[in-house]
């Protein structure tokens, strides 16, 4: 299987429960490697950029203004199949739905507050990955 990278972030909800250690935790557990990491108070307008694929979805300003209600961790994620480990780790988006022992079955609210972000496809990755970081902050 191929080394991949994706993109991360542990949400304001999670932040605000002090959870970035006990998250981290359950993604390097699953074999995924954090090679960048930073803690943001993303604006409005680094909300509505980075969501700019949901614009049209009637969640979208909520879904902003819950992003940049408080600080947030942004990650480079790095293993096998990375990508897809990731998804798996976090599970479905709302808690309901998601599987026994994932991220957002463990620590998520609901479907807006659900606790983590990530990628779900390599070429979201990329972008998404160069949204906030550039090449010198992710040592592997
Ligand atoms: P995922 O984060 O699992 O990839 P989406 O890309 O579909 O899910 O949605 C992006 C984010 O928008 C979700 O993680 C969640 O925070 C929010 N969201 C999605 N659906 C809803 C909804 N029905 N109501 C409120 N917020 C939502
Ligand atoms: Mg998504």
């Amino acid at each position: 299987m191929a080394i991949e990278r994706t993109f991360s972030m542990i949400k304001p909800d999670a932040t605000r429960r002090n959870l970035t250690g006990a998250i981290t935790k359950m993604l390097e557990d699953a074999g995924l490697r954090v090679v960048a990491s930073r803690r943001v108070w993303m604006s409005r307008r680094d909300a509505e950029g980075f969501y700019a694929v949901h614009k049209e979805r009637p969640f979208f300003d909520e879904l902003c203004e819950f992003m940049s209600s408080g600080p947030t961790v942004v990650q480079v994620l790095e293993g096998d199949n990375a990508i897809a480990k990731n998804r798996e780790v976090m599970g479905a988006t709302n808690p309901a739905n998601a599987d026994e022992g994932t991220i957002r079955k463990v620590h998520a609210l609901s479907i807006g507050e659900n606790s983590v972000h990530g990628s779900d496809a390599p070429e979201t990755a990329a972008q998404e990955i160069r949204y906030w970081f550039s090449d010198t902050e992710i040592v592997g």
